[in-house]
């Protein structure tokens, strides 16, 4: 909202001074206000806003643009890291810059390679975080380095026909667009302020600072949890499934406030999207548009056995497991005797307090 009051100030003070100012959307492919229901407002449901998307789509199809001209080095800016609580050596570690090259031929070879060779198969394989069965563009979409519509033109060239226009690939494309959409309609949501305050209202969040930190640490005692949030510590990024399950343990099993686990995504995220971020943890934790229902809460260890049933992504992430045989290696508080930790909530008992919790309060 303030960056849209900003641009369009910037904008009027410039052309009183006679520069023409024009606007490009290169953020997302359709602007935001332009896919709208038939009474002209947003779609608070994924799947007709997806529907929409599509017919606006290949009403106007955009052209891309040609080569900008080379630009001049930009001088980079410090940011000093407020402090929200989580385990200030987390803050220390670098990066490891072999796992997110850039330079633009290598991004858009990346782009190429994933259309061309993986895309066919995303629908099978995007939900199992051993294989790499997703694109890992997300980082130079939120940096701008790649446009969407770059991505949607990459899927063009290489589908048959129309059918890019069924790609899962660009379903998931269409939620980031969602997302936007979404936080442009609805300013109250860059506050922070759920989708669904009559959901959160019913919701009491608890101050759980030893859960929040084993959270942030990935020593919970839930195997595929804590292999989650050492990917996120070690890369700076974290398989989609997983980000659905971390945030519905840390939400819902341990009751910790969504804006304190967004906030922790955010400053560790290398592909950290205010919009697709909030928008995944209110999904996650309910009170978000077409979200899950407060009563569907993740089993990690259900979760685990099912998307990686043989347990590699966590042995690869807790090498300590690599020991355990592939069936116990889900179960929480696995790998003690090589050094894991014990779980730090009984499951069962943690679903119910949350369900009672819910439902009182309603
Ligand atoms: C709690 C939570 C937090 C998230 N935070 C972010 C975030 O800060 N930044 C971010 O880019 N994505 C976020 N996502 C969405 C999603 O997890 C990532 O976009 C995806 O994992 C990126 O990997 P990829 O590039 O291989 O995606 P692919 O599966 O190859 O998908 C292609 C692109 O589509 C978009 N996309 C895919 N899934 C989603 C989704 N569920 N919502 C919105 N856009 C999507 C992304 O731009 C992605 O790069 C979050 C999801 C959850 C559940």
């Amino acid at each position: 909202m303030n960056e849209r009051i900003r641009d369009k100030t910037v904008c009027q003070t410039l052309e009183k001074q006679g520069v023409r100012c024009l606007g490009y959307h290169g953020e997302l492919i359709i602007a935001p206000g332009q896919v709208v229901t038939g009474q002209g407002g947003m779609f608070k449901v994924f799947t007709p806003f997806s529907r929409a998307w599509r017919q606006v789509y290949l009403k106007q199809v955009p052209e891309p643009l040609g080569m900008p001209s080379k630009q001049s080095n930009s001088s980079s800016v410090e940011t000093v890291p407020e402090d929200l609580g989580w385990p200030a050596e987390l803050e220390q570690k670098p990066l490891n810059a072999a796992h997110w090259p850039v330079g633009q031929d290598t991004i858009h070879q990346r782009l190429i390679d994933f259309v061309a060779e993986k895309e066919k198969d995303y629908k099978q394989q995007r939900d199992f975080p051993a294989l790499s069965g997703t694109s890992k563009i997300s980082p130079y979409l939120a940096i701008g380095a790649l446009s969407p519509l770059q991505c949607l033109q990459a899927l063009k060239v290489e589908s048959s026909d129309q059918e890019w226009l069924a790609s899962t690939w660009l379903n998931e494309i269409i939620w980031r667009e969602f997302y936007r959409h979404l936080l442009v309609a609805c300013p109250n949501l860059s506050r922070l302020e759920p989708f669904r305050p009559e959901v959160e209202s019913r919701i009491t969040w608890r101050h759980n600072p030893e859960g929040f930190d084993a959270w942030c640490r990935g020593e919970t005692g839930f195997p595929i949890v804590d292999a989650a949030m050492k990917q996120l510590l070690a890369t700076g990024w974290m398989h989609n499934r997983l980000r659905m399950v971390v945030a519905s343990f840390l939400t819902k099993l341990l009751g910790v406030d969504w804006r304190l686990g967004a906030a922790f995504f955010m400053r560790h995220l290398i592909d950290g999207d205010f919009a697709s971020n909030l928008g995944g943890w209110q999904w996650a934790s309910s009170v978000g548009a077409d979200a899950a229902p407060y009563f569907r809460i993740f089993n990690p260890q259900l979760q685990s056995e099912k998307f990686d049933p043989d347990g590699k992504f966590i042995a690869s992430w807790l090498p300590q497991l690599a020991a355990v045989p592939v069936k116990q290696r889900h179960l929480p508080g696995a790998g003690q005797a090589y050094g894991r930790p014990a779980p730090i909530i009984d499951y069962k008992t943690a679903r119910k307090a949350a369900l009672d919790d819910y439902q009182q309060q309603g």
